[in-house]
């Protein structure tokens, strides 16, 4: 008998037989209500009829041509349909399969443009589990120990986590900043720094949103040290925030936006976006992969931005988050072990701490776990691992949200 690799860790004793919407119907005839929406990809629910549709047709009409020998159609309709709602300027799009992958696409194009060596990251981040990527990832030790050296030119600025630090958003904004100039004073000078990467919402770091003020000081830094401003959207984008991209809760624009997970519903695509001046700084063969905007994940990721767009899902993930966020607020108000409740739309995290404020990761494990037998599906995340997040997919209903609510308050 084979048996599955010990790397291969699963969190809850769940065997999916089928899935629609929010739900999945396990094996053994039960049924779970699925707040981690495949860690924040299945936007548009499980195997939304629009998106299985799209999936078959083009599988009956080419499944692969790599683009770098023909082009077909799904690309470039994804192509135009992705420049629509792409932030001004960003009108150059180029494909992978992963989100770690076109991280690492990024962090190439920074050097090549840039002539630079050095990448700065922030404390909490998570951009992948790809070397390059997890030299930028400090989500958790798991991520980097035990297989160094990673990539070298990473620093790690601190990231304002006001709540860690018990302080108010603007002291823990003042501070990072200062730390940011002071890094690039005393460990990467400007002639040496290619750029900043950074996520609107820090995922597997316990869904922090990132301060507006402090993301508009990093792009003002970028501009004044002539590098350029990575933003990760690869969980916080296509509506999952609320906005259709995280960073638009700020005023501060992307050089490189990096999406992936809810673009295209599961399929498996990625994308990296830039201003033709800027993705001219490469060159052909210096980015690329096999599979790269395969054709039917690109018809799913097509059929995915309609369904967002005709079904209004933007609005609900801010709707339904907002319901989300008012139901664990009052949870919370009787239960000073919730220490923390944040997120932003459909994006919210409970960070779980002991009588002294310290992080309780047990506590985040034995919620999840609890979830299961509630019929919950939940993930937990963070640096210290004692946050539980939430991510419903974007078309949770209000009822969904409720029901949601009151197996979340069961298994506490
Ligand atoms: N960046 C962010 C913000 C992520 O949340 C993830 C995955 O969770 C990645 C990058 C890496 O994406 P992938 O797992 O598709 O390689």
């Amino acid at each position: 008998m084979t048996s599955l690799s010990p790397l291969l860790k699963q969190a809850t004793p769940v065997v999916v037989d089928t899935a629609l919407g929010s739900w999945i119907n396990a094996d053994d005839g039960k049924r779970y209500l699925d707040f981690t929406s495949g860690i924040g990809v299945t936007s548009t629910g499980h195997c939304h009829p629009d998106v299985v549709a799209a999936a078959r047709e083009q599988t009956g009409k080419i499944i692969h041509a790599q683009y770098t020998t023909v082009m077909h159609k799904p690309l470039l309709e994804l192509t135009e349909k992705l420049t629509g709602v792409l932030p001004a300027g960003l009108d150059s799009v180029y494909y992978a399969n992963s989100g770690s992958e076109s991280i690492e696409a990024s962090i190439r194009l920074a050097r090549m443009a840039t002539g630079r060596p050095n990448i700065i990251a922030f404390h909490g981040g998570f951009h992948g589990r790809t070397v390059a990527a997890a030299s930028l990832t400090t989500a958790g030790t798991k991520f980097r120990s035990g297989f160094s050296p990673i990539m070298g030119g990473v620093q790690i600025a601190p990231f304002p986590y006001a709540f860690r630090y018990g302080w108010d958003e603007d002291t823990a904004v003042d501070f990072a900043l200062r730390e940011l100039d002071y890094l690039l004073k005393s460990i990467s000078s400007p002639e040496d720094t290619a750029g900043f990467i950074i996520e609107p919402v820090l995922g597997d770091g316990g869904y922090l949103p990132t301060p507006p003020r402090f993301l508009e000081g990093v792009r003002e830094r970028a501009d004044r040290i002539g590098a350029v401003l990575i933003i990760d959207e690869v969980q916080a984008g296509v509506g999952r925030t609320g906005k259709f991209w995280g960073h638009e809760y700020s005023a501060a624009k992307p050089d490189i936006l990096i999406t992936a997970k809810g673009l295209a519903s599961g399929f498996p695509i990625s994308a990296m976006a830039a201003g033709e001046d800027l993705m001219a700084k490469g060159w052909p063969g210096s980015q690329g992969g096999t599979y790269g905007g395969n054709a039917v994940a690109a018809a799913a990721a097509v059929a995915t931005l309609g369904v967002v767009e005709r079904e209004g899902l933007v609005e609900n993930a801010r709707v339904r988050g907002d319901q989300l966020r008012a139901g664990l607020e009052k949870l919370q108000a009787s239960r000073p072990f919730m220490g923390d409740v944040r997120g932003l739309g459909l994006m919210q995290a409970v960070e779980f701490v002991d009588e002294d404020g310290e992080p309780d990761a047990p506590a985040a494990a034995a919620v999840q776990q609890a979830a299961v037998d509630q019929g919950l599906l939940l993930l937990t995340c963070g640096a210290l691992g004692n946050v539980v997040r939430i991510i419903p997919a974007l078309v949770a209903t209000e009822a969904e949200i409720d029901s949601g609510l009151s197996r979340f308050e069961g298994a506490l």
